[in-house]
């Protein structure tokens, strides 16, 4: 590393702002030459403050430098592989971002008349339509903002449907290997969510359901593939059990870039699924969003879709019906997160039907590639075949004190992003690696050398790992403390 670089490093940006005084500015507008009365009245009195705060002052050079430094803190999708497993984090390809930024899309305003608006509401209708085409379900709406939000829309779509039926039930079955924010989705639905124990295959045990669905059950709401990546081999068995039951299923669609294109959830018996536009359709989705989790629906779901509903009238005009009396209302404001569905149909179009499959035939082939490599090193606990992502432990590494989170620190000095870890839950120790279909052989190559290299210092040299990493900008923090009393605004240092 060259001094130069080092410095960059080390400036200490908290410092910098504390120091920024003196009369910087980073921006100069001329004084006002213009007479205009009142121009000292523009503002009520009472909101002008007259005991303003020091805020830092900076040039425009220095505001510049502290936003691209802080912009190289992270590592990031473009720099390199991110296999947070669950997570989905492929490369997003950037003529997405292009069609976002079409000023007749970016700047379209939710507000105005659909007369004017027909070419942003022909593509939520073609966006639909694809969704629909890919999970052989009956209708959509895009308005959820996120994967637990089109949760949150699945299951009041399941209520109101219950209800309707005459009651509405009081659980929800949801296997020990759901993403957590299932049960929370259920409980804020009014449901008491109840654990299915998974079997030894990191399944659904079908006796288990058997005897847990009694006529209390709403729901089931399951994973498929699941968080270990398994796919649920039974699922037709499991419909129908719920189904006889007069239940019904969600099927949480966070993972379908596992079998998109290949099979449909509809003809699984699956009566509504969210999808996560901002995994499997391609938009960024480092640091909270902001996403988009649109839901789909079977055909007894349908009445109860959020309004409004993008309806094509005879004259292929496309209206919004707000005029549906069973619906359970608007879940967002307007019409959802409009510019990552711009992203998401890009995405569908310019893959198409056969690139579609060839993504999630990918996504498998890479996942099953980085399991042939490293099952000799690292310990897997399920046997069964992988699908779009790998759960690994670190219990071949436990007896020479290395654990999972010693592994993903000593990565990140290897310049790689760790895989999720610690979750799921059921697996001790879990690593779980997603390494999705946009990767090179040559990278994934890269990386399990790397994990093999890891292996191998955990052997001979598990001292190493303790103070990892140390290459990087910060050592191995305080994740603690940083979760329970984080520091999330710049406070002026305290003149002693
Ligand atoms: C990511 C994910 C969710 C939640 O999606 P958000 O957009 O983060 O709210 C739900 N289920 C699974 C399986 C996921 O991977």
């Amino acid at each position: 590393m060259t001094n130069r670089v080092r410095r960059h490093i080390s400036i200490d940006e908290k410092l910098l702002f504390d120091q920024a005084t003196g009369n910087r500015s980073s921006f100069e507008l001329a004084p006002l030459d213009v007479d205009y009365p009142g121009a000292d009245r523009l503002l009520p009195r009472e909101l002008v403050r007259e005991d303003v705060p020091h805020f830092p002052e900076l040039n425009e050079v220095e505001v510049n430098r502290h936003f691209t430094r802080l912009s190289t803190y992270n590592y990031f999708i473009d720099l390199g592989l991110y296999p947070l497993g669950s997570c989905t984090m492929k490369y997003n390809p950037k003529i997405n971002e292009k069609m976002a930024r079409i000023p007749s899309f970016a700047e379209a305003h939710p507000l105005q008349l659909h007369e004017n608006t027909q070419g942003c509401l022909r593509l939520m209708k073609h966006l639909e339509e694809m969704l629909l085409a890919v999970t052989g379900m009956a209708g959509a709406t895009l308005q959820p903002l996120a994967g637990a939000h089109g949760e949150m829309t699945g299951m009041m779509l399941i209520r109101a449907a219950l209800e309707a039926r005459g009651n509405p039930r009081r659980t929800v079955l949801i296997p020990d290997s759901a993403h957590g924010t299932n049960p929370a989705s259920a409980v804020l639905c009014g449901y008491d969510a109840i654990t299915l124990k998974s079997n030894s295959k990191g399944c659904i045990d079908l006796a288990e359901l058997r005897e847990k669905l009694d006529e209390n059950v709403a729901c089931l709401m399951l994973t498929n593939p699941n968080t270990l990546g398994v796919f649920e081999e039974n699922i037709l068995e499991i419909s129908r059990l719920v189904h006889e039951n007069g239940s019904l299923i969600y099927m949480d669609g966070a993972n379908f870039n596992a079998f998109m294109g290949i099979a449909r959830p509809g003809e699984m018996g699956i009566d509504v699924m969210h999808l996560n536009l901002h995994k499997t359709f391609s938009t960024p989705h480092g640091g909270g969003g902001p996403g988009a989790g649109p839901v789909v629906v079977g055909e007894e779901l349908l009445p109860f879709l959020p309004v409004p509903v993008i309806y094509e009238k005879a004259d292929g005009e496309l209206t919004l019906d707000y005029d549906r009396p069973a619906s359970i209302g608007k879940v967002a404001g307007f019409y959802g997160n409009f510019g990552v569905l711009v992203r998401a149909l890009t995405y569908m179009m310019r893959l198409g039907r056969d690139g579609i499959k060839a993504v999630a035939e990918h996504a498998v082939l890479n996942a099953n590639y980085l399991r042939h490599h490293l099952q000799d090193v690292y310990h897997l606990e399920y046997g069964q075949p992988t699908m779009h992502e790998v759960v690994f432990d670190d219990r071949y590494q436990e007896e020479f004190g290395v654990s999972t989170m010693d592994i993903a620190k000593r990565l990140l000095e290897y310049g790689f992003h760790p895989p999720t870890v610690y979750f799921p839950l059921i697996v001790h120790g879990a690593m779980m690696i997603e390494p999705t279909e946009t990767e090179t052989k040559e990278e994934l190559d890269a990386f399990i050398e790397t994990m093999k290299q890891i292996a191998a210092e955990a052997r001979a040299n598990p001292a190493v790992f303790r103070q990892a990493p140390q290459a990087l900008r910060t050592a191995r923090l305080d994740e603690t403390g940083a979760a329970r009393t984080p520091i999330l605004t710049w406070q002026q240092a305290r003149e002693s």
